[in-house]
């Protein structure tokens, strides 16, 4: 997969029913070309053949997919990665001053 997929995701039109989803958002501009989210989380991330950044594979996940993709935004050395919790928070890693 080499298209980018949602990435301006983030709301979560679920929020208080049982279909509850996880919305992943990342910002292709922060991103470091790293890997590391499409090599612990290739279910969640790819990368790109062209410029070696993150490439979402889907905009949402299954709630029970929240723990992994919060270690994926915090393993994100360079806070690209936003994780929208059914509350509609955004998380992302913060970064030591
Ligand atoms: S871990 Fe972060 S910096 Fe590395 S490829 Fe994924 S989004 Fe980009």
């Amino acid at each position: 997969m080499d298209e980018a997929v949602g990435t301006d995701v983030g709301v979560d039109e679920s929020v208080g029913t049982d279909e509850a989803r996880v919305g992943i958002r990342v910002d292709r501009d922060r991103c470091a070309s790293t890997g590391l989210c499409a090599l612990f989380s290739p279910e969640f991330f790819d990368q790109s053949e062209t410029d070696g950044r993150v490439l979402p594979r889907a905009r949402d996940a299954a709630l029970g997919a929240l723990p992994a993709l919060r270690a994926a935004a915090a393993r994100c050395p360079a806070e690209a990665i936003t994780v929208v919790a059914p509350s509609g928070r955004g998380e992302r890693r913060q970064m030591p001053d």
